[in-house]
């Protein structure tokens, strides 16, 4: 349905702005007849005579009735978004104007575009591919600078080039084992194994750290998920409140950001954290403990950073490890940090003591105070909790994956670089060794876009909104 729905003749218009009431609207046709519709309902000069890159004043028009004041710019093919003639209509920003303006349109020619049609253009016409066009959804949809950089570096070209040379790494080595079978029954091996082994193993080293980047780029994109654990009142919801709080308290310099909304969540230069069922923590300590561990339980197993935090002046290094250890049976990956509350109420002795014991368990550990929301603790555990995700390796250099699709397919090509291994060390013919390496070239090629079905871009483009 998606390489059905480009017709080159067909003309497409959508309003580009957000939905609702703005100072200006903007409007964005596209197609070989952009032009010419738009020269029916403008009132200026005339737009098919336009320079490409330029904006004209004018009116909106119906005949001799006026709808609206605007500023139209040109784009001529192929220096466009979609490579098309292009045009983009800033009108005033009410929605009846705009859908006035659209109706128009559509009267002298133009027809509604479908989600993402425009960005789905710019891709089938060959001006971005598909990881690229992904990418724009993403840039649109970020909400901090971390995931900004990740959609940019993608839109870019990052993943797509990095993409692009191993694709030729495989399909070098197909025509070097096709080029042999050729030749099959001369019976010669110009592959030599061992140069083969080791060109494969390459490539899977080259896609590992993409692979493994998934877990960060999945967090950055919807958040880090936060466990915070402990026995009741151990000090879980002053931690959580004082850390919201601060949270608060440095955003609210900020003009015109309300965070009413978005309560369980903070960021630390530009990386969300979000926490994990904290409806839980916010109620009474009977029904915490009614609900008890299997509500912990659930939410440690969701969480990339865990923090367990007890009392020291109540609770037992028994009692402790005991905890720790539950933490440690229900998670696989995530980090844990390990807060003492209350030393406002403890001895150095007593603090001294589960530091050492923390220290031999290799387990981070932090002292603090949360009863007078003493704000250099909750600053300091700022600090800590966004120390971890930079030990976890955040470099914005990296390519770095945030998108379960591609994640999927890189799993599937690097199994298949897996078996091509196996199947060289067992001495496999050519022509299993060129049937498992196409699939690792499919699973790549889906990624970019070089090979795609219909149902991967309606998955992709039915996300996007209209307009974009
Ligand atoms: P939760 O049950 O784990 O959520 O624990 P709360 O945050 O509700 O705290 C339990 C009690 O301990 C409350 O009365 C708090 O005021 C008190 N509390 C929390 N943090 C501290 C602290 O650092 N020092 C002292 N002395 N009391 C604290």
């Amino acid at each position: 349905m998606y390489h059905e729905l480009i017709q080159p003749e067909d003309t497409i218009v959508a309003i580009a702005t957000a939905q609702g009431v703005g100072a200006i609207g903007v409007i964005r046709v596209s197609g070989t007849k952009a032009f010419e519709i738009c020269d029916a309902i403008f009132k200026g000069k005339s737009v098919q005579q336009q320079a490409s890159h330029t904006i004209q004043y004018g009116h909106v028009v119906n005949g001799t009735e006026i709808i609206d004041e605007v500023m139209l710019a040109v784009f001529r093919a192929p220096k466009s978004f979609t490579t098309e003639d292009s045009v983009e209509i800033s009108c005033h920003g009410s929605v009846y104007i705009q859908s006035q303006i659209v109706n128009l349109l559509l009267q002298h020619g133009a027809r509604l575009a479908a989600p993402g049609e425009f960005t789905l253009r710019a891709y089938l016409n060959g001006r971005i591919d598909l990881a690229q066009a992904e990418a724009v959804g993403d840039i649109i949809a970020s909400q901090n600078q971390s995931q900004l950089n990740i959609a940019m570096h993608q839109m870019r070209g990052g993943l797509s080039s990095q993409l692009n040379k191993l694709r030729e790494d495989l399909l070098n080595f197909i025509s070097l084992v096709e080029l042999e079978l050729d030749f099959g029954e001369e019976d010669v091996e110009f592959a030599d194994r061992t140069e083969l082994r080791n060109r494969v193993e390459q490539m899977h080293q080259f896609i590992q750290p993409m692979i493994n980047s998934f877990q960060l780029g999945n967090a950055i994109k919807n958040g880090i998920p936060v466990a915070i654990v402990g026995r009741p009142n151990a000090g879980k919801s002053s931690l959580l409140n004082a850390l919201l709080e601060d949270d608060r308290a440095i955003v609210s310099d900020i003009a015109g950001t309300t965070r009413d909304t978005i309560e369980e969540e903070i960021h630390i230069n530009g990386v969300s954290f979000r926490f994990i069922d904290t409806a839980g923590i916010r109620q009474t300590t009977d029904v915490i403990e009614k609900i008890g561990i299997d509500k912990a339980i659930q939410s440690i197993s969701k969480a990339q950073i865990v923090i367990c935090i007890f009392d020291m002046s109540n609770t037992s290094i028994d009692e402790l490890s005991n905890d720790i250890e539950i933490i440690r049976n229900n998670t696989s990956s995530a980090h844990l940090l390990v807060i003492g509350n209350k030393k406002d109420v403890c001895s150095s002795d007593q603090i001294n003591t589960f530091e050492t014991y923390l220290k031999g368990a290799s387990l981070q550990f932090a002292a603090v105070s949360m009863l007078n929301r003493d704000s250099s603790d909750t600053r300091a555990l700022r600090q800590v909790l966004y120390d971890i995700m930079q030990l976890k390796g955040i470099d914005s250099n990296q390519t770095i994956i945030s998108n379960a699709r591609h994640h999927q397919q890189l799993l599937s090509a690097s199994e298949a670089l897996v078996t091509v291994l196996d199947l060289l060390q067992n001495g496999n013919s050519g022509d299993i060794l060129s049937f498992e390496m196409r699939r690792a070239v499919n699973a790549i090629g889906d990624i970019t876009g070089t090979i795609s079905n219909d149902e991967v871009l309606g998955n992709i483009f039915g996300k996007f909104c209209i307009g974009k």
